[in-house]
């Protein structure tokens, strides 16, 4: 090798780690023993510890806490094998744990980070070194996580009622669908209430429709502190509500509608100066293998329904074909 070639080889390792240096993405290598041999201006602002102060250390002493068991393992499998891992924020938010400061919020929150692990090849080829880099990927991650909630909190909204917070109709029919066939593989027990407040446009009329509104939201309350974790309460219609209780014969689901029945009537219902008192009148109807359709079952406990509003109301009626 001449000496021009040798000054010429010096001056691109220069050039090189002079771009190492500002970077701005996290470059530390290490040897087979963990030791630093490189630790760039990006690890030294976010970590505040110095270049001077890194080298010759190991990650172990400079970070008690870090997942060390974890990452040995990463830097094992690229000695052994000699091929690159990775890591993403998905799988593990972050190694270090750097704040990260935003420029769109202006807020400071821990910085998300991908992390690649490469071998560095000396000239035997056999990988002496492993260089991990840290990639700072805080602003996908915010956003894609922040997508994630809003895509939650609309599929939320659509199947909510606005009103009553119950599953709304559309929704509610899916999973009776979803029973439907469920019962009819599995032969099981399931069981339907539908029911109706009572009078309820005397409500409406005599004190208006916001009162008529809170009304409904008390009953759905009842409702909702009636069923069980496992139970479909929703609004079916107006003043309307269902209720699908999986794995229950007609004998609990009558106790449950009797429940929710009493209750109500024992309930005042307050809204500005007024106290107002409301009944409903139910209907059951349980999966039996002879049904055709969800739509039939629905049918089915409808019937038993306005059986109960027909026998004079504020009871509940088992449907019996
Ligand atoms: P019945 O005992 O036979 O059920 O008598 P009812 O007066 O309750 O009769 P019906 O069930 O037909 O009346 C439903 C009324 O509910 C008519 C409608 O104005 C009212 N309604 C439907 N949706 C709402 C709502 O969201 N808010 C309010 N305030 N009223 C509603
Ligand atoms: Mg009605
Ligand atoms: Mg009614």
């Amino acid at each position: 090798m001449t000496l021009i070639q040798d000054e010429k080889e010096l001056n691109d390792l220069h050039w090189m780690v002079q771009m190492l240096q500002t970077v701005d993405v996290g470059l530390i290598v290490l040897d087979q023993e963990g030791r630093i041999l490189l630790w760039n201006s990006f690890m030294e602002n976010h970590s505040g510890i110095r270049s001077k102060q890194a080298l010759n250390q190991t990650l172990k002493t400079l970070f008690p806490k870090l997942p060390h068991a974890w990452l040995q393992r990463k830097l094992d499998a690229v000695f052994k094998l000699g091929s690159p891992a990775y890591s993403t924020w998905e799988q593990r938010p972050r190694l270090f744990d750097f704040k990260s400061y935003r420029p769109l919020t202006g807020g400071s929150e821990l910085m998300y980070q991908n992390l690649t692990l490469m071998p560095l090849q000396g000239r035997n080829n056999k990988t002496s070194q492993v260089c991990l880099l840290v990639y700072d990927v805080t602003e996908n991650a915010i956003s894609k996580l922040q997508l994630e909630t809003a895509n939650a909190e609309l599929a939320r909204l659509s199947r909510t009622d606005r009103l009553t917070e119950l599953f709304n109709r559309g929704y509610w029919e899916e999973c009776l669908n979803q029973e439907f066939l469920r019962a009819q593989r599995s032969g099981g027990e399931s069981s339907l209430i539908i029911f109706d407040i009572d009078h309820f446009k005397k409500v409406n009329d005599t004190h208006g429709h916001q009162a008529g509104d809170e009304v409904i939201r008390e009953v759905a309350k009842i409702l909702r502190s009636t069923a069980r974790e496992t139970d479909f309460p929703g609004r079916y219609g107006g003043e309307e509500f269902v209720l699908l209780l999986p794995d229950t014969p007609a004998s609990g689901a009558l106790e449950v509608a009797e429940r929710a029945r009493k209750k109500l009537e024992a309930t005042r219902i307050h809204y500005e100066d007024l106290v107002l008192q409301v009944t409903i009148s139910l209907g059951i109807s349980s999966f039996s293998p002879d049904l055709v359709s969800a739509q039939q079952w629905l049918e089915r406990a409808d019937q038993a329904l306005y059986q109960a509003k027909n026998a004079g109301r504020n009871q509940t009626c088992l449907w019996q074909g």
